[in-house]
């Protein structure tokens, strides 16, 4: 997607930079290439400013300016985009990265956070009072677009979703207005910002409800890749308390030392568990894992809950390129299995995985027009893609993936998460919202009719 436009120039820049508090950055200033970075590494954009917004004020600043003089605008939080949307060619990047206060309330279980904030600030300052919501597996993720998108984790059969537990948001809209949005205060911005991604204006803060969390049992087992190890994971499964947060993986065996030498590196099956439930309890977790098939290698402890979503930051650092898709389905049937196993059997590179998500649980007790994320009747969320480092595999990692796609298609006739979506899918917007769509782009004409949101799976007015 090309995302250059003209209109910055030395007054718009002046008066920014006159005008807020945080750093405003040109790409003469030291630190732009630095600062213009993101997560995923095959968006290479070069924005004409970057603003580091220092709260809500400068935010309603740099969103006026974009407005008044017809500039790109692209949000930032965690920088996490797979689709590139939080960079622009030409245009202003409005970075949250400063914007990270916290406040736990332990007496009413709930934490505002401002957006800027990643998984790993949330977790860290809720886990002192021993408590917790459903959050990305990879703490460097920024909780504002994870969860404007509907946000999966480990807690979701047990707590839903991340938008689930949203209670509130502030909301600067595409005319400058700063609006508090709750169930009963803007309540159609509301609804649409628990799953409708970036669409509706940028949030600068967001309240969520908390819930007893402190240890838990977890970390991955792995298998071999084969049929019969996935029927053994949809067992455990069918029955497993909504405690039981687990993750169903295809990867490359990781040099890990708790992995015998000879996997390493060949096509597994991995299962991420997390359990929340009484450590009474970790021993039958620890037979279901054993029942899902031979074990070739396990890392499966007791931890500090905010641990669980650091064990894979190192495997996937910023600075990889990454092009993944996605899909829901309402069950995993025997040839959509074959697909994963045929193309877990031709992961192109180490970093490259599949991860299935469940969302039954909590998930499912949610009506499916009770917020903006549609799909409360599907069993998984599917991100599958390749994740790669040298730029000279772009073409043959992206036909990888194309093809995986293709492949399992006709065996989804659904919608998948957006947030797992490439930039090349805005075709599939409107069916990724499902039935939700309309009421989604009445919301959209009501609040940003100009499109000044436009870098995410837009919704047109
Ligand atoms: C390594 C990795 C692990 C992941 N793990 C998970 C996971 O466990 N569960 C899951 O559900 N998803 C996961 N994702 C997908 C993730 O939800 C999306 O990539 C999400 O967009 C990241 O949010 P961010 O704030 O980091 O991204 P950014 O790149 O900062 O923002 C992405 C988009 O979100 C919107 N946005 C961000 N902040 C705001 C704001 N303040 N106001 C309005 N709009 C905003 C904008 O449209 C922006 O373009 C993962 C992604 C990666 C790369």
């Amino acid at each position: 997607m090309t995302t250059a436009v003209t209109g910055v120039d030395d007054t718009l820049v002046e008066g920014l930079r006159g005008a807020v508090r945080g750093a405003v950055i040109q790409p003469a200033d030291a630190g732009y290439d630095q600062a213009r970075a993101v997560y995923n590494a095959l968006h290479d954009r070069r924005p004409a400013l970057i603003v580091r917004a220092a709260g809500a004020g400068d935010v309603i600043t740099t969103v006026n300016a974009a407005r008044a003089n017809d500039v790109a605008l692209a949000v930032r939080g965690g920088g996490h985009s797979i689709a590139g949307f939080s960079t622009c060619d030409g245009g202003i990047v409005l970075d949250l990265g400063n914007m990270r206060g916290i406040r736990v309330d332990p007496s009413q279980r709930t934490v505002r956070a401002e957006a800027g904030c990643t998984w790993g600030d949330l977790d860290h300052a809720t886990h002192a009072f021993g408590l917790a919501t459903t959050g990305g597996i990879v703490s460097t993720t920024g909780i504002a677009g994870l969860t404007l998108g509907g946000g999966m984790g480990f807690l979701a059969r047990r707590c839903g979703l991340s938008c689930d537990n949203l209670i509130s948001a502030d909301v600067v809209t595409a005319d400058g207005a700063f609006l508090t949005c709750t169930a009963s205060r803007n309540p159609d911005l509301f609804w649409g910002l628990r799953g409708g991604g970036g669409n509706f204006g940028i949030v600068t803060s967001l309240e969520y409800r908390l819930h007893p969390v402190s240890d838990v049992l977890g970390g991955p087992t792995f298998y071999p890749l084969d049929a019969d190890v996935v029927r053994g994971y949809l067992d455990m499964m069918s029955d497993a308390p909504e405690a039981l947060g687990a993750v169903l993986g295809f990867v490359l065996g990781p040099p890990a030392p708790f992995l015998p030498e000879h996997w390493h590196g060949r096509p597994m099956i991995v299962v991420l568990t997390c359990w929340s439930g009484p450590a009474d309890d970790d021993g039958q977790i620890r037979d279901r894992l054993s029942r899902v098939g031979p074990i070739t290698g396990q890392f499966v402890e007791r931890m500090p809950y905010p641990t669980i979503n650091t064990l894979f930051d190192q495997a996937l650092p910023a600075g990889l390129r990454h092009y993944w898709k996605g899909v829901y389905a309402r069950e995993l049937t025997i040839d959509a299995i074959g697909v994963h196993l045929d193309y877990g059997a031709t992961l192109p590179a180490p970093q490259t995985a599949t991860l299935l998500f469940p969302l039954d649980g909590a998930c499912h007790r949610v009506a499916p027009e009770q917020t903006a994320f549609a799909y409360r009747d599907v069993a998984f969320a599917a991100g599958f893609g390749a994740s790669w480092s040298d730029p000279a595999d772009d073409d043959a990692n992206i036909a990888w993936t194309r093809a995986y796609d293709a492949a399992l298609r006709p065996h989804s006739t659904h919608g998948g998460y957006v947030n797992f979506m490439a930039p090349d899918d805005a075709d599939r917007v409107r069916v990724n919202y499902g039935h939700n769509y309309d009421r989604l782009a009445g919301i959209k004409r009501r609040y940003d009719p100009g499109n000044l949101f436009r870098l995410n799976h837009n919704i047109a007015p």
